[in-house]
C-alpha cells in the first residue's frame, strides 16, 4: 500500500509541512477530525506543484480561529455560510479549512443548502474524481487515503471526470473549473464528462453561476503557474466573459505577464517563494477601467489578495524611490535593502521598473551579486576555525560578503587578511596518554597507520559553514570534507598565530573594518 504520509512529507515545501503540523495540532486539541483534501492530495500524488493546502474538518472550523492565530497562522478571509476559513501559514503557505458538508441544490442558480456531514459524505459533493480524495491526519487512521471515486486511477490515466451526470447543472462554475484544470494539466475531459460539458455549454447553464463562485475562479487564476495559457483557454470556451463581461485577451498585458512568470521562476530557482498572485491580477487586468477593476476586486473573497493587488503599484514606487536614494548608494546597501524587501515587491519591480538604474540594481541583485558569494573563502574560514559554532559567525560572514560586494576586498589575500583577526584561539592539545613499557613496545611494532578518512563531523562543519553564509539560496558548496578535516587541525601554525584571537569578536570586527576603510579611501 502506498505510504501517502511519506509522499506528503517529501512533496510539500518545508513551510507547507510545518503548516500541516500546525493545523493538525490545533484541530487535535479542539477534538476535530482533520483531513487533507482536494487539490492538495491530487498534487501530492501526481507530482504537481502544491499551490495551497485544502483541509477539511468534521465540525466547525470557525471555532479554530483563535488557536490558529495563537499558533502563528493569519486568518485572511472567512466564509461564514460555508464555514470555511482561509489562512496564511508562517512562511506564506496558503491554506483553507472547510467544514465537511453536504450540499443540496434545490433551485438552479441559488446557493445550495449546506449541512454538516462526515468526510465520506463531503467527498460526494466535490467536482471531479481527482479532487474527491481525503488523507486522514488523525491519530489511529493517519495516512489512510479515502478515495471513493477512484481518483488515483484517473490521475494515472490523466483524465478529468465529474462524479455524476448532474454535476455541471448543479454548479456551473465546474465548467470553468474543468477548462482551467484541462488547460493547467493539459489533460482531456473523460468522454462522458465531455458530453455533459458540451450539452451544459449549449444549454447555457453558465448563466446560473453564483457570484461567489465567480470570485473564487478569478482568485484561482491569480495562482496559476501559466495564467496566460489558462486565460486563453477560458476565452476560447467563452468563460472569460463570464468572469467579467469586458474581459478579453486584449485587456491582458501579455508581455508583462510573460516577463513576470519568467522572473518568478528565476526567483524560485534561487530559493525565494514570491507570491505572484497580486502581480498576476495586475497584468491580467492591465487594460481595464478603474471601475471594472474595482468590480472584480469586490467579487474576490480573499481580501488579502485584493489588498495586495490594490497596493502593489504604490509599494513598488516606494521601493523604487528608496533604490534611487542614498539608502542604496553602494552595492552592499542595495543588497541589504532588497533582501529586507518583500520578495513579491522585488518580483513586481523587476518587471515594471521605469528607471533604468532601478532595473539594473534588481538585475544585479538577482544575478551578478549572487556570484560574489563564491568568493567567500569557506575552506580557509574553517581552517581559521571561523565556523558557525562561533556566535559572531553570521556577522563576520555578512561583513566579508558586503566588503566583497563593494569591491573593498579585491583578492583572496586581502580577504584572508581581513578574516584572520577573527580566528578564535585553537583548543589546547589533548594531554599525552601515559604509556607503559608494553604499550610503547606494541606501538613501535605496529605498521604505519593509513590516515583515517575524515569523520562525519568534519563534513558537517563544512556544510554548516556554507549554510550560514548570507543568502543561502545560492551559497557556495561546502569545502570538501577531507580538506576541511585536514586543514582544521588545531595544531596548524597559521591558525595558532591568529594574533588578536582572544579579543572579543565585536571589537575585533570593528577594528578590522576601521583599519580597512581608510586604506580603501587612500586608494581612491
Ligand atoms: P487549486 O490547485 O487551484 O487550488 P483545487 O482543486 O485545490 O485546485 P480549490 O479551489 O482550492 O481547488 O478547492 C479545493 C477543493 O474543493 C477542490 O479540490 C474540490 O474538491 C472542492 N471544490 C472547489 N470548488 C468546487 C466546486 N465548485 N464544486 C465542487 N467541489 C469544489
Ligand atoms: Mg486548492
Amino acid at each position: 500500500m502506498a505510504d501517502y504520509i511519506y509522499t506528503m512529507e517529501i512533496r510539500l515545501t518545508p513551510d507547507q509541512l510545518k503548516g500541516v503540523g500546525l493545523v493538525q495540532d490545533v484541530a487535535r486539541a479542539a477534538g476535530l477530525n482533520l483531513y487533507l483534501t482536494g487539490g492538495a492530495i491530487r498534487d501530492i500524488i501526481s507530482g504537481f506543484t502544491i499551490r495551497d493546502l485544502d483541509f477539511t474538518v468534521q465540525g466547525n472550523p470557525l471555532k479554530l480561529q483563535k488557536e490558529l492565530e495563537k499558533a502563528g497562522a493569519k486568518i485572511t478571509a472567512v466564509e461564514e455560510d460555508m464555514r470555511t476559513i482561509f489562512i496564511s501559514l508562517p512562511g506564506n503557505a496558503r491554506a483553507e479549512i472547510s467544514m465537511a458538508r453536504t450540499e443540496r441544490f434545490e433551485k438552479t442558480g441559488k446557493p445550495p443548502l449546506v449541512t454538516p456531514a462526515t468526510i465520506h459524505e463531503d467527498l460526494r459533493r466535490r467536482d471531479f474524481t481527482i479532487n474527491a480524495m481525503a488523507l486522514s491526519l488523525n491519530e489511529g487512521s493517519r495516512g489512510l487515503l479515502l478515495d471513493p471515486f477512484n481518483g488515483v486511477a484517473d490521475l494515472e490515466t490523466k483524465v478529468i471526470r465529474i462524479l455524476h451526470n448532474y454535476s455541471f447543472l448543479e454548479d456551473p462554475s465546474r465548467l470553468i473549473r474543468a477548462t482551467r484544470f484541462a488547460a493547467r494539466f493539459h489533460w482531456p475531459l473523460e468522454e462522458r464528462t465531455q458530453a455533459r460539458y458540451d450539452s451544459a455549454k449549449e444549454g447555457k447553464y453558465i448563466d446560473h453561476i453564483l457570484r461567489s463562485s465567480i470570485g473564487h475562479e478569478i482568485a484561482a487564476l491569480a495562482h496559476e503557474d501559466d495564467p496566460l495559457h489558462v486565460v486563453k483557454m477560458l476565452e476560447k470556451e467563452g468563460w472569460l466573459e463570464v468572469l467579467h463581461d469586458h474581459w478579453t485577451l486584449a485587456k491582458v498585458d501579455t508581455n508583462g505577464i510573460t516577463q513576470l512568470m519568467k522572473t518568478r521562476q528565476q526567483m524560485v530557482d534561487m530559493g525565494y517563494s514570491p507570491d505572484a498572485g497580486p502581480a498576476v491580477m495586475y497584468f491580467l487586468t492591465s487594460h481595464f477601467s478603474e471601475k471594472d477593476i474595482s468590480d472584480i476586486q469586490k467579487s474576490i473573497p480573499r481580501k488579502d489578495l485584493v489588498e495586495a493587488w490594490r497596493d502593489i503599484e504604490d509599494h513598488a514606487k516606494e521601493l523604487a524611490k528608496r533604490l534611487m536614494g542614498k539608502e542604496a548608494a553602494t552595492p552592499s546597501r542595495t543588497w541589504q535593502l532588497l533582501s529586507s524587501a518583500r520578495a513579491e515587491m522585488v518580483l513586481f519591480l523587476a518587471v515594471t521598473a521605469k528607471q533604468q538604474a532601478v532595473e539594473q540594481k534588481i538585475k544585479n541583485y538577482l544575478t551578478k551579486w549572487r556570484q560574489v558569494q563564491q568568493k567567500i573563502p569557506l575552506p580557509e574560514m574553517t581552517e581559521l576555525l571561523i565556523t558557525p559554532q562561533l556566535p559572531e559567525y553570521p556577522k563576520i560572514a555578512n561583513d566579508v560578503f558586503m566588503l566583497l560586494l563593494d569591491g573593498k576586498l579585491r583578492s583572496r589575500t586581502e580577504t584572508l587578511k581581513f578574516l584572520k583577526p577573527f580566528a578564535p584561539p585553537p583548543p589546547p592539545p589533548p594531554p599525552a596518554p601515559r604509556r607503559g613499557r608494553a604499550a610503547k613496545a606494541a606501538a613501535e611494532a605496529a605498521p604505519v597507520a593509513v590516515p583515517a578518512k575524515p569523520g562525519p563531523k568534519a563534513g558537517k562543519k563544512g556544510k554548516a559553514a556554507a549554510a550560514a553564509v548570507p543568502a543561502p539560496s545560492s551559497a557556495p558548496p561546502p569545502p570538501k570534507a577531507a580538506k576541511v578535516a585536514e586543514k582544521s587541525k588545531p595544531a596548524k601554525p597559521e591558525a595558532k598565530s591568529a594574533k588578536p584571537a582572544a579579543k572579543p569578536a565585536k571589537k575585533a570586527a570593528a577594528k578590522a573594518a576601521a583599519k580597512h576603510a581608510p586604506a580603501e579611501k587612500k586608494k581612491r
